[in-house]
């Protein structure tokens, strides 16, 4: 078994804290059956939160974008939060108070720092390509120089940090249970639907990797 994560006093799940967990590996399923990260971080003195997307390799997470990419040059050296979430349904409750949700999230915390190794930067590259689709970069043009220089790569160990899980139906208040109002769950999943081949492709090989239509990727896939 893997080494849990840093339960630190900023990380440690205060609210219905049974549902928080500091385990690795379901972090880890977490970060890589997601697509999108939530990247928190202060530029002129006031915090910006920022959709992008990542790769993980191994505790390490692989944020890019270009050189002249602000989030990303306020986030260099400094301390960001990356927020990922898996939003898995609906939860429908009796009474308004009580709706809620189902989801798998991670909540990471510390510094990025900048990737200027040459081929950890590559690496970098390979592992946030192949995160939005296994295997893909077998198949696709490698990186060339010009591109790696344009490109800035922040990375964020994956110690300090936190998953939170909600699962099940709706928790009403018992007096309500009687109320003639509809009460459950509505599932929620990402599926990828049947991929449309660009019009500009001369040859047609077949596109690996995905199988259409495809649900959200297996939790267990390491990348
Ligand atoms: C899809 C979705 C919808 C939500 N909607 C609401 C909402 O409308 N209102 C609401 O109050 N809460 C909502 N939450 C829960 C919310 O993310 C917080 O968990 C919650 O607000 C508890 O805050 P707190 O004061 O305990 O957290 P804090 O004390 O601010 O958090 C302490 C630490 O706990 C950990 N932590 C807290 N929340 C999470 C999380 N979700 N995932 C991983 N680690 C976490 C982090 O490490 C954080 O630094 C939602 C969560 C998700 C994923």
């Amino acid at each position: 078994m893997s080494d849990p994560l840093a339960q630190t006093d900023r990380t440690k799940v205060r609210r219905i804290a049974e549902r928080g967990s500091f385990d690795r590996d379901l972090v880890n399923s977490i970060i890589d059956e997601a697509y999108l990260a939530h990247v928190g971080f202060v530029i002129d003195g006031a915090p910006k939160v920022l959709p992008m997307t990542y790769g993980r390799d191994g505790d390490v997470i692989y944020l890019h974008g270009a050189v002249g990419n602000a989030m990303l040059r306020a986030s260099t050296d400094a301390e960001v939060c990356v927020t990922i979430t898996l939003l898995d349904g609906l939860v429908m409750a009796r009474s308004a108070f009580h709706h809620s949700m189902n989801y798998r999230s991670v909540v990471l915390l510390g510094e990025a720092v900048k990737v200027d190794d040459e081929d950890e930067k590559r690496r970098a590259f390979d592992v946030i390509v192949d995160h939005v689709l296994p295997g893909r970069t077998e198949t696709a043009r490698a990186t060339n120089p010009s591109e790696l220089r344009s490109t800035l790569v922040l990375k964020l160990p994956i110690d300090e940090g936190s998953a939170k899980i909600r699962t099940g139906g709706a928790v009403d208040d018992e007096e309500d249970h009687g109320l003639p109002v509809w009460a459950g769950v509505i599932p929620l999943a990402l599926v990828a639907g049947e991929p449309e081949q660009d019009a500009l492709q001369l040859d047609v090989p077949e596109l690996a990797g995905l199988t259409p239509p495809v649900p959200a990727r297996p939790t267990s896939a390491r990348r």
